[in-house]
């Protein structure tokens, strides 16, 4: 509990003990009145505040508002000796326990799913001067070597410097096999080392370590609203001024009609059903229950590792009928094997050692792969000037010459006649210094849960399911065909890319989403075009963090069903709740009307409502059954 919700259960306990104390008073009158107001002021004062700033404000109808009205009219029929105090401090008193309750199972949800997550380090152990000692993450400066032992948490991102050990990811990932990792790898924050020392050189300050970056998602992630949370704000805008007429007519209609029909007016008891009616209006669990069940949605997905950075993407995604693909790194595993090399004058290390220097800058999988195969440590001094052009390949300089490595747009585009090559595969050409040097011909697998992917995603009900490249006509031709993608493009530039997926956006209603999964490297365009931009193997790629709406912590394919099948289910507590809530709500209304329910059992119903609807919203957090 934080204090203010401290400070709300002391001025909740002394009420109540005052106003039991009061009840055994044999004070009578106005005496009785001015004691009763004590309590009544105790609990809710600061409601009364917020709804005469409201009238201030001409924001007039909210609940502040109507527990104002309702508890001053309960005190008022008591004054004219009908009925008692007690009832306008008991309603004012179990609306704060109610909304006590309700900011300490917020606070509660997001401290559990922050720890449910169990990913944030304690401490970092540092050398200093031979002594290994404990300090805190955020102190630890890029460049320091770190040391985790087995059993610990790796607390920032680094650079293996020695020992080898298995890590286990579960908890950023939700893949339980463990990842052995050795010197020279990188590794992520939030790992937990399980089998030997690790040294490890920082390459990153604690608050830009991929620990760091997935907390602050998922704390921010309650900010961007979903259309059934502004269903509800808009839903109370109009609700409570309707709820607050039809309060009005029942107090004033009836007694007139039985005036005019010269029967007994009754008023007060037409007036307290009227306020009876304002109490159990109260929209509590409906305001509260949502984004709950939303943030939970949110956590559960966490658990999985698969990031969602606001409630709106995850009700997107449960309307998702069109999801289209990169391949590079998404379907297949952008792990390239070198296959041949052709047409080269140049000694085949020769022309493989240019590449890796011209390629030491990217992040692209080709270039990781290259660089893989070239297999000697790089000098970077070697290298200058080196230009990115994306979907094209490498510009640089290498020992003073001009590099160009890339496909054969890239060959076309600097004017280098090159050759065709007869092999199926991604084929990446090389030129140096305006001279064609011949062309390495490379292959990237399908990974082993792609094909699985497609055919489950059709099961759950996407429509359709498309390919996007930059590779080349063939290779894609041969994925398509083992995957049964609905279709296919290759041969496109980041830009085209963008191109079709606005054409596949076209005359999609409203309640069709399309969704981009990519690797997050060089697609950020096309990841903020589509409805929903899911970034896949992002441990430690800062960049497809950044640009994605969702984010699967590793590069599983079918993690984006089970995102599906998690946004569902969240989706549909959300509605039961809605329903849920505004159809007791209703029974209750029509209850109070008829002067059938007291405001006793308005409270009751109200509060009653509210913890179910929490309760329910906490299940999505427990998606065992999915
Ligand atoms: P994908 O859609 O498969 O992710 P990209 O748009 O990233 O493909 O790249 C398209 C093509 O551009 C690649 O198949 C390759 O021919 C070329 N290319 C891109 N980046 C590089 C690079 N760093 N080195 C060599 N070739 C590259
Ligand atoms: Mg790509």
């Amino acid at each position: 509990m934080n204090r203010k919700q401290k400070k709300m259960l002391i001025r909740i306990i002394c009420a109540v003990v005052l106003m039991i104390g009061f009840a055994f008073l044999p004070v009578e009158g106005w005496l009785r009145f001015a004691l009763y107001m004590i309590p009544y002021f105790v609990v809710g004062y600061d409601i009364l505040k917020k709804a005469i700033l409201g009238i201030w404000n001409r924001q007039i109808f909210d609940e502040n508002f109507l527990m104002a009205v309702a508890t001053i009219g309960a005190i008022a029929i008591a004054l004219t000796g009908e009925g008692d105090y007690t009832e306008a401090v008991a309603v004012m008193l179990f609306y704060q326990i109610g909304e006590l309750f309700q900011s300490y199972a917020v606070g509660k949800s997001r401290k559990n799913i922050i720890e449910l997550m169990d990913i944030r380090p304690d401490y970092a152990n540092i050398e200093q001067n031979g002594e290994v000692v404990q300090v805190a993450p955020d102190e630890v400066v890029i460049g320091s070597t770190i040391i985790v032992r087995p059993g610990e948490k790796i607390p920032i991102d680094g650079m293996i410097m020695d020992g080898e050990s298995t890590l286990d990811t579960s908890a950023l990932t939700g893949e339980s096999v463990p990842r052995d990792v050795a010197a020279g790898m990188e590794v992520i924050s939030g790992c937990i080392n399980l089998t030997g020392v690790l040294k490890i050189q920082t390459t990153k300050e604690f608050g830009e370590s991929t620990v760091s970056k997935i907390l602050d998602l998922v704390g921010s992630a309650s900010s961007k609203k979903s259309k059934s949370e502004n269903f509800i704000s808009k839903f109370a805008k109009v609700y409570t001024p309707i709820v607050c007429y039809c309060a009005l007519a029942l107090a004033i209609l009836p007694p007139l009609i039985s005036m005019f029909l010269k029967m007994d007016a009754n008023w007060m008891n037409w007036i307290y059903r009227a306020l009876t009616f304002l109490v159990i209006s109260c929209p509590c669990a409906l305001v509260i229950s949502i984004p709950l069940s939303f943030f939970a949605g949110i956590g559960g997905a966490s658990k999985e590792g698969v990031l969602i950075k606001g409630s709106n993407y995850l009700e997107a995604l449960s309307q998702v009928d069109t999801i289209v693909f990169d391949k590079t790194g998404t379907l297949t595993k952008g792990v390239f094997e070198v296959n041949a090399v052709h047409h080269s004058n140049m000694n085949h290390e020769q022309l493989l050692d240019y590449v890796a220097h011209a390629e030491s800058a990217s992040s692209h999988p080709i270039s990781q792969s290259l660089q893989r195969a070239y297999g000697k440590t790089l000098d970077l001094s070697r290298v200058s000037d080196i230009q990115e052009i994306s979907g094209h390949g490498i510009v640089a300089k290498v020992d003073g010459k001009d590099v160009l490595v890339g496909n054969h747009k890239l060959m076309e585009r600097e004017q280098i006649v090159f050759k065709e090559c007869h092999y199926v595969g991604t084929v990446i050409h090389v030129a140096i210094n305006g001279e064609y040097a011949g062309h390495i011909v490379i292959s990237d697998v399908v990974k082993k849960d792609s094909e699985e992917t497609i055919k489950t995603l059709k099961k759950a009900g996407v429509k359709k399911t498309v390919m996007l490249t930059g590779d080349a006509k063939e290779v894609t031709k041969q994925v398509a065909e083992k995957l049964h993608l609905d279709q296919v493009y290759s041969e496109l530039l980041p830009q085209d890319k963008v191109e079709k997926v606005e054409a596949l956006l076209e005359g999609k209603n409203a309640r069709e989403k399309l969704a981009f999964v990519g690797d997050g490297i060089n697609d950020a365009p096309v990841l903020s075009r589509a409805d929903i931009g899911i970034a896949m193997g992002a441990m430690g790629s800062d960049a497809a963090i950044e640009a994605a709406d969702i984010v699967l912590m590793d590069d599983n394919p079918l993690k984006i069903v089970k995102a599906i099948k998690i946004s569902r289910k969240c989706m549909k507590i959300v509605y039961q709740n809605i329903i849920f809530s505004i159809g007791i709500k209703v029974i209750c209304l029509v209850l109070g009307a008829l002067g059938i329910a007291n405001m006793w059992l308005a409270i009751f119903a109200d509060v009653g409502v509210m913890v179910l609807a929490v309760l329910n919203a906490i299940r999505v957090l427990f998606l065992d059954e999915i």
